[in-house]
Formats: C-alpha cells, structure tokens, sequence
C-alpha cells in the first residue's frame, strides 16, 4: 500500500526511542527493548496429499521476558516474514506491560496461505512447526496463541505435539485452546470483547454516544465479528464490515449476528466476496477505511492506514483491533486532523489479558466461570485504559504515546529491580 518499504519493527524501535526521549530516560535505560532477545527461524518440510514435498518457512520471536515468559500467538500468512514477528512480538511486550500482566513478548508464524492447504496438511505443517519451535516454548518459557488464520484446533494440535514430546499432558504451553482441553471460558470473544470495553470507554470520556455511532469494522475474524457484534448490543450501528475478499455495507445497519453465522458455516470455503444479499453493497476494504462513521476499527492487518490514506479517514474515533494498522507517519496525520485514536497495544489487549487467565487456570488446575472472567478482564481493561488516559492528559500527549509511556516506564523500572541498570 505505502509506497515507502513498510518495515514495522523499525516503526516499534522508532516508537521506543520518540517515547524514552519525551520521558527524558537516557539510552541505557531503554536500549535492550531495541533487541529481539531471541530469533528463530526454521524450514518446514511437508509431504502435501498429492505427494509432493513443499517446504514452508516459520518463526518465533522472543522480544522480551523482563516482566515475566514471552507470550504472543502464531500467524499463518503468506506475508509473515522475520521482520513483521519480529516488530508483532516487540507489540506484545508493550501490549503485556500496558495492562500490567506478568509477561513479557513472543510471536510466531508462518509464511503460508493456509486457505491453500486441507486440514491435513495444516495438522503437519503444525505438528512439524511445534516440533522446530519446541526448545523455545514451555509454560515457563513462552506460550504462543491464536493470531490471523490460527484458531483453537490449531492450540490443540500445538499442545499435543508438545505433551507428546514432554511425555505428559501440559496444557499451560497454548493458550487459545478449545475449552475441552483446558481451554478458558470467554477467551474466543476476549479481543473483541476488549475492542467493545475501550470504544465503550473512549466515547464516554469523549463525551460522545455510543447508542446510534456509526462504525466501520475492517476484519470480520475473530476480533473483528466479536467487537462488532458485541457493539452492536451496545446500540452502536455496524455500517460495514469487510474480509480480506470485500467489504459489505448497509446505510441502515448490517445484522451482524446474521454474518458470523454465515462466517461460521462457510469457514475457508467462502468469502464475502461470495455473499448474496440484496440489501447490501459490497465495498472495498479502501473504501471501508475511508466511510463517513464515527468510528473506525481497523481489526485485519497492520499497515492499513498509511500516509496514503490517513487524510481520507472521516471517522473521529479509531479503535486499532488489530496490530500496528496505523503506520508512524499516518498517526502523525491523523493526529492533525483532531482524531482520537485508541492504541492497538490497548484496545486489542483482551485477548492476552484471558489468555493469562487460561493459563493461571492451566497450571493451578483451576477452572473459572465465564461471569468472573469477563468481569476481571473488564476490570483490568478500564484500568488500563484510566491510567493511559490520565498519561496522556498530563503529559499533553495522545493515547498512543500515553499507553507506550505507561508500559516503557514499567519496563525500565522492571530493568531497574532486576539488577540490570548498572
Ligand atoms: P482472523 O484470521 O480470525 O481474521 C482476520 C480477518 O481479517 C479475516 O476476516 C480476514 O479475511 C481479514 N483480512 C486478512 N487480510 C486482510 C487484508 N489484507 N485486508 C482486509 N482484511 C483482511 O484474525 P484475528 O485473530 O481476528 O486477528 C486480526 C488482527 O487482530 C490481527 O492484527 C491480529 O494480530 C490482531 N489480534 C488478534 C488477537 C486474537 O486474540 N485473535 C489478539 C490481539 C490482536
């Protein structure tokens, strides 16, 4: 889309070093977050079900574990590269520190077109994955998740293969597992779940309503139908949704509900592109990013709204779903143009928040109900959010740079205690 290279772990070092300088830390306090701790890059060799043998490449990344093991989901894309795990893990270290969980950031993924594969296919490419990443991850260690085209099944095919060498069951090593295998209630809807809580809080802080806003959701995966069906029980109108095929939209409002189910039944087989209905317009994703709403949710990918596009976006209110949407210099943009913008490593954070709880389940063998779970990722959410907000109003700064300022200072701090700053 940019026309300039998008490398997104410079637009995080970048991040890191505007923040420290307009906290005033000195280099020594923050250089170590400059550099992934560990990078991983393996081959893949698959024998496909025709026989032929295809070799896919994957990563995982471990950015920091200053705060605690690394935590952060897997992707299978065919544009995952080191770069894009390496700047997605540095995000989840940040992402931990904000809402204050004791962990600190991995990632992983593979460079893959999964829609490409059968299940079988996928099952070994996983299988064999795990089998590389294997000395990296543990619950100790690191313990990756779902990310873009990974999803429960996938968690239970990495914590089987993991059990399977460990020579017991360890469901504490994925988080994101299906609830039969020690999977957490509420950890499907927990990203989207989040998106809902912080454009519920933004609009109130903004003093705007929520009941009525107008809202464009650019993703319509895990996060992307969550956020917007639960916005939509908050009295918010989802005017357009989009996948990576098209975008739909209704002036009147899309039945969202309606979409998850077809999303649901249609699984890989079939897009939007492939929608019928009568009532709706089928957009493009470009199109959806620039529609006159109130708020905009980008929920698909980073790098979506650039310094081609930022002067275009109309909505006063964006609340980043996904990681890194919005490009260093469109932020600049959009924070010219008066736009609030909810930061990814904030709004997007409900799903590490309950994977943390999986995972405190997982090891203590506990099993909590879906009442306390939301209730507790509501409550360290709002948290979150009051103590980004009161940074940003203080320092006269936006959200963005508020969240980086509240989670470097807990991580410089963390550097302090632990003995690490001479
Ligand atoms: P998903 O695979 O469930 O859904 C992704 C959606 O985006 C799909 O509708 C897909 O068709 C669409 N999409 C993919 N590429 C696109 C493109 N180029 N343009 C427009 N649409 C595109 O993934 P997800 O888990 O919902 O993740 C979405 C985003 O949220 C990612 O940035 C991810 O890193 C982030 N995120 C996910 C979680 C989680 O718990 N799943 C947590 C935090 C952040």
């Amino acid at each position: 889309m940019s026309a300039r290279k998008y490398e997104p772990f410079e637009q995080v070092k970048n991040t890191i070093k505007d923040t420290a300088a307009f906290m005033g830390l000195e280099e020594k306090e923050y250089i170590s977050l400059m550099f992934p701790e560990r990078e991983l890059t393996v081959s893949l060799p698959i024998k496909m079900d025709d026989g032929s043998v295809c070799v896919f490449k994957g990563y995982r990344v471990q950015h920091s574990s200053l705060k605690g093991p690394c935590k952060g989901g897997i992707r299978y894309h065919e544009d995952v590269d080191l770069e894009e795990v390496k700047a997605l893990s540095a995000w989840m270290t940040f992402k931990c520190a904000v809402v204050n969980i004791p962990y600190g950031g991995g990632k992983g993924g593979i460079e893959v077109n999964p829609r490409k594969l059968s299940d079988a296919e996928l099952e070994t490419l996983t299988r064999k994955y795990t089998a590389a990443i294997l000395p990296l991850i543990g619950p100790e260690k690191d313990i990756p998740a779902p990310d873009i085209n990974t999803n429960p099944k996938v968690m239970g095919w990495i914590m089987d293969t993991y059990s399977t060498f460990a020579g017991y069951t360890v469901p504490g090593v994925v988080t994101g597992k299906p609830i039969e295998i020690g999977g957490s209630l509420g950890r499907s809807g927990s990203t989207g779940r989040g998106v809902m809580f912080m454009t519920r809080e933004i609009m109130h802080r903004l003093g705007k309503p929520l009941i009525g806003a107008k809202v464009a959701i650019q993703g319509f995966g895990n996060v992307g139908s969550m956020a917007a069906r639960l916005l939509q029980n908050e009295g918010a109108k989802i005017v357009a949704v989009s996948d990576v095929s098209c975008g739909l939209y209704c002036e009147e409002g899309l039945d969202c509900n309606e979409l998850s189910t077809y999303v649901a039944a249609n699984g890989r087989s079939k897009l939007f592109k492939d929608y019928e209905n009568k009532h709706l317009k089928k957009i493009s994703n470009e199109e959806l990013l620039q529609l006159d709403v109130n708020i905009l949710i980008p929920a698909a990918k980073e790098n979506q709204i650039t310094e081609e596009n930022a002067n275009k976006i109309r909505a006063s209110v964006i609340v980043e779903g996904a990681n890194g949407p919005t490009t260093i210099e469109a932020d600049a943009i959009l924070q010219n143009k008066g736009v609030t913008v909810v930061p990814d490593i904030l709004a997007n954070a409900g799903g590490v928040i309950v994977s943390y709880f999986e995972w405190v389940q997982n090891i203590q063998s506990l099993m909590w109900e879906e009442e306390e779970i939301n209730r507790a990722q509501e409550k360290i959410m709002i948290r979150a959010f009051n103590s980004v907000w009161d940074c940003a109003v203080k320092t006269e700064a936006p959200l963005r740079k508020g969240a980086y300022m509240v989670a470097l200072d807990r991580l410089v701090r963390a550097r302090r205690i632990r003995g690490q700053l001479m």
